[in-house]
């Protein structure tokens, strides 16, 4: 499939979304590649959403009074189009990046998106870059946590961390916008999405207490890193979502019987087919209420085995 029909495959998804959605984000696009492969929306006071869309990656950037500050390079190939984008609005230079988080696939390629600005991140990102040592990713100039903000020329970025959540140091970022206020949460909020598979490097307790501190910031509108901007009810959806997780694996449990096993290899084929059991029964009960979001049949059940290891390992 090229990247003409695969960006018109991702814009129906996202009509078809925030048409669900009672708050509808209307998009207002001021620029677009000839390959359709890239395009960037207007939200107002200054900030702008940069949409890759054959991968669905979606980054916001902050266009101050002569400076311009832009969240997640995303990759080497993908930060030469996002730099283009930019530059499709503004002859500002980015002066400042933030990464949002420490995972590979959203943090390559500061140096091709602007090879001298100022990197800001979580001490949780500087932490894994130099236990990892990947030799892609700049490290970060400055770190940020809870509570700071960062200036960008007349405008400002809030950073929240609310402690280890998809990772470990995942920051969310607030603004204003023209459509009101807006906090950016990559990976750990996507709008009309159930979360990503097994729920990769997840603390699934420190989750649903960091869903709780953004919950209290009581935003107009959250916007993730694959999806968004959809309304900030989103933020109790998604704290919900893991609740009634957990109490349908809690439920599906004492329910299910788990037959007797009378060797060490049947323990673990029986294990497996009570498993197996266990999940269809919870995802049974999610199914009317989080059915209809995208992604439920082919990762719910994926995440309830990180939720349900969770429940058993208190971890
Ligand atoms: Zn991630």
């Amino acid at each position: 499939m090229n990247s003409i029909r695969l960006s018109l495959v991702a814009l129906l998804c996202v009509v078809a979304s925030s048409i669900a959605d009672a708050q509808q984000y209307m998009a207002k696009e001021v620029a677009r590649s000839d390959d359709n492969s890239w395009s960037v929306e207007d939200v107002g006071e200054g900030v702008y959403l940069f949409r890759w869309w054959p991968g669905f990656y979606v980054s916001p950037f902050v266009v101050g009074d002569d400076a311009v500050l832009a969240v997640d390079p995303v990759s080497r190939d993908v930060a030469s189009l996002y730099r283009a984008a930019i530059a499709s609005v503004t002859d500002a230079p980015i002066t400042k990046i933030v990464y949002s988080h420490d995972h590979r696939d959203h943090i390559v390629g500061a140096d091709v998106l602007s090879p001298d600005a100022e990197i800001y991140a979580h001490p949780g990102t500087l932490a894994s870059l130099e236990r990892r040592g990947d030799p892609d990713i700049p490290k970060p100039d400055v770190l940020v946590d809870n509570g700071d903000s960062i200036n960008i020329s007349g405008r400002t970025v809030g950073v929240h961390y609310f402690g280890p959540n998809h990772g470990d140091s995942n920051i969310a970022l607030s603004f204003e916008t023209g459509l009101g206020s807006m906090l950016v949460f990559v990976d750990t909020l996507e709008i009309g999405i159930v979360p990503y598979r097994t729920l990769p490097d997840t603390n699934v307790q420190g989750y649903i207490a960091s869903l709780r501190g953004a919950a209290a910031l009581d935003v107009d509108w959250v916007l993730g890193g694959h999806s968004g901007p959809g309304p900030g009810v989103w933020i109790d959806n998604y704290l919900n979502y893991f609740l009634d997780m957990e109490r349908a694996l809690i439920k599906a449990e004492a329910e299910t019987v788990e037959p007797p096993s009378e060797s060490v290899e049947d323990v673990i084929a029986q294990g497996e087919r009570y498993t197996d059991a266990v999940i269809a029964r919870a995802i049974d009960e999610l199914r009317p209420t989080y059915g209809h979001w995208r992604g439920f049949e082919a990762w719910a059940p994926l995440n309830a085995q990180t939720v349900r290891m969770y429940i058993i390992t208190g971890n």
